[in-house]
């Protein structure tokens, strides 16, 4: 579920931006020099240590328009505060001055996109318009022309993850918060390199959103049409999840053998490029004849033309991935510290090393947990494991009440967005917030009516609120949309908390979304209770730990051909779409014949390579293990946590944007790791028997 944060903070982080032009190139070595020794000679030697690195940090980013050597010169000397009283200040006021820019461009965003995200009538053209407005895009520019991240940068230190990591820990907070400070400036990205990467980012964006497959037209090699007409599924999120939800179909097996050869054909790029988006031909994945269908299900597309051509895809998945990368590669040479966008987005946006996300990876595929697992699902499902149940989706809890109950339930509490509001106080004392917590949140949360599915929309200045939307139908909320009320509720109290009552709103958030959504989903599973509807059966936490193993087994491999995808293109760079299509579907099958095939008892499965993110969103996917590693550890604590869960979770809210390490100690008193959910697998197999 989506989760919106300031505006302008969030973009360098996401692209993992960094660093100026030949860097230090405006301001020669030895009016660096010159301008070191007059600070010493200005302040004692006292200071001569935070000198050098404050008046190397300006030089870093100083760029030739930002004036003359002389210019650089009086500037440091004017600006440069010694320790002590003056530099308190300084800090207190750079604090109270970023609140308010991220708080206000964070309402201003809010109220701009309004129509789009609000259901309050017809969607207007403008509305889009507006949405895609951002008041805040050159803010980080002008933050540095004006010089004010300039005088950030002389007076607070940058820090690398080594020492966050190596130091972190006995950080004072106040040491977090000028970290913090002095990083939100540790990027400096020329426009046209910023401009290039935009683009090759929101073109990838636009090729998987029109990448749908119309399965009417799917057909078998004896010319069946296995799958409902006008069904129209995205690749490749909506094939997987047809893909799971025909575990409960009694005829479901050759269906989901033909989404998993349809995911097979798109990976090896064989899928015949007229066949893609297009109702109007039927294609045969296991021949790749293609035909004019006598079937009309569904609108056509503009574009989409009735001519039975079978050539295939001309490498277009790979060519768009290819272009993020020859994108990312330009901004290479201004990053002196992170040389490769392999580095940006675990060392800056992730803040834990590569290596490390590779060894929690493995610890999960090597696991000999695996084999008891596996054999459980075969026996669960009554055959031999195929391929595509590596989404085995039977462990999930069968469900007490039917949707259509719910339904009732939820429409009669809830016809209105207010009643969800007024609702609220009651909710949180539920919850396990006192009553005078429960009345400070509530007066912060603000509910509407979603037009999308729902998202909560957080402050960034403690006098703001935060907005709870989800979808309110015309007759009330529905079970779906009161399900993801009571997830967006859980974001909406830890933001609040962050942002009202944290020491420093520099620290406001959490490390990462995983963790934000590790909190939510500690309130969502609630849901039910909250209607009174009874608690958890006995046997379900075995179940989840189950399929949170199975899950996270499963995009562990994911993440592993994402990253090694990246590193082959980074020892390639010339290569071309054709030979990186060769490359991934190698890589695909190396990591399954090494942590999959065993178990399944097939190998060169091509299946991991499927994730559309790993064409369109820049080594996203590791993000996805990571999270449900956090998630099982934040939910366990919780778990185990005696008393009401109130004051544990504003405690978890409140240790702010750490690194993820620093985090995970502080909340659950041990480092990220794979092992508790390890563990639980293991006593469920000893429970259920594997
Ligand atoms: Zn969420």
């Amino acid at each position: 579920m989506r989760l919106i944060r300031s505006p302008w903070v969030g973009l360098s982080l996401a692209l993992g931006i960094r660093a100026g032009t030949g860097a230090g190139a405006a301001v020669p070595d030895a009016a660096g020099a010159e301008a070191r020794a007059a600070l010493t000679a200005r302040h004692g030697e006292a200071e001569s240590a935070r000198i050098d690195r404050g008046v190397e940090q300006v030089r870093r980013y100083w760029r030739s328009e930002d004036g003359d050597a002389r210019a650089f010169h009086d500037f440091v000397l004017a600006e440069f505060v010694p320790q002590g009283a003056a530099r308190d200040a300084l800090f207190n006021r750079f604090e109270f001055a970023l609140e308010r820019l991220d708080g206000y461009f964070t309402s201003l965003n809010r109220d701009l996109r309004r129509g789009t995200d609000l259901e309050i009538g017809p969607l207007l053209p403008l509305d889009e318009r507006l949405a895609a407005f951002d008041p805040a895009a050159h803010v980080s520019e002008d933050l540095f022309q004006s010089k004010l991240a300039f005088v950030a940068l002389l007076n607070f230190p940058l820090t690398t993850l080594e020492q966050r990591l190596a130091q972190g820990g006995t950080w004072s907070r106040r040491q977090w918060a000028e970290a913090r400070l002095a990083g939100r400036f540790s990027s400096r990205v020329p426009a046209e390199v910023n401009a290039r990467l935009t683009r090759a980012y929101s073109e990838a964006g636009t090729y998987i959103s029109a990448y749908n497959v119309y399965m009417h037209h799917v057909l078998t090699s004896d010319g069946r049409r296995l799958f409902p007409a006008g069904l129209r599924l995205l690749s490749h999120w909506n094939l997987r999840d047809e893909l799971k939800a025909r575990y409960t179909d009694r005829d479901g097996l050759p269906r989901q053998r033909l989404i998993a050869l349809v995911m097979d054909r798109i990976v090896r790029q064989e899928i015949p490029a007229a066949a893609v988006n297009n109702p109007l031909l039927d294609w045969t994945p296991e021949t790749g004849a293609v035909a004019v269908s006598p079937v009309k299900d569904a609108e056509p597309t503009v574009g989409a033309r009735a001519e039975a051509a079978r050539e295939r895809e001309p490498d277009e998945r790979y060519r768009r991935w290819r272009e993020i990368f020859q994108a990312e590669r330009q901004a290479d040479p201004h990053y002196p510290d992170h040389p490769t966008f392999i580095d940006r987005r675990f060392n800056l946006g992730r803040e834990i090393p590569e290596a490390e996300v590779r060894r929690l990876l493995e610890s999960v595929l090597t696991s000999p947990v695996s084999e008891p697992v596996a054999r459980l699902i075969a026996r669960r499902l009554g055959r031999k494991l195929e391929p595509f149940d590596v989404w085995y989706a039977g462990f999930k809890p069968r469900a007490r009440y039917s949707e259509a109950e719910l339904d009732e339930i939820t429409r009669k509490r809830y016809p209105t967005a207010a009643a969800y509001a007024a609702d609220l106080p009651r909710l949180l004392r539920e919850l396990g917030f006192s009553e005078e917590k429960a009345r400070f949140l509530a007066e912060r949360i603000v509910v509407e009516p979603a037009r999308g599915s729902g998202h909560a929309f957080g402050p960034a200045r403690p006098d703001d609120k935060a907005h709870l939307r989800t979808r309110v139908g015309e007759h009330g909320m529905d079970y779906k949309g009161y399900n993801i009320a009571v997830h967006e509720m859980g974001h909406n109290v830890e933001q609040v908390f962050s942002v009202s009552t944290i020491d420093s709103n520099l620290l406001r958030g959490v490390p990462n979304t995983a963790f934000t959504e590790a909190l939510a989903f500690v309130f969502q599973s609630r849901d039910l209770a909250l209607l009174g509807l009874g608690a958890s059966e006995p046997g379900e936490e075995h179940l989840r730990a189950l399929e949170e193993f199975w899950a996270t087994r499963e995009i562990a491999g994911v993440a592993l051909v994402d990253m090694e995808a990246w590193h082959w293109l980074y020892a390639h760079p010339e290569a071309s779409p054709a030979q990186f299509r060769e490359a991934v579907v190698r890589i695909a099958q190396d990591v399954w014949n090494r942590h999959y095939a065993a178990l399944f008892g097939v190998r060169d499965v091509t299946l991991l390579g499927i994730y559309s993110h790993m064409v369109d969103s820049g080594l996203y996917t590791p993000d996805y293990p990571l999270g449900h590693l956090i998630a099982f550890q934040v939910e366990q604590h919780f778990r185990r946590t005696k008393g009401p869960m109130g004051t544990e979770f504003e405690r978890l809210s409140r240790i702010g944007s750490v690194t993820p390490d620093a985090w995970m100690r502080q909340a659950v008193g041990s480092p990220l790791s794979a092992q508790p959910l390890l563990e639980a697998t293991k006593n469920a197999v000893r429970a259920l028997g594997g």
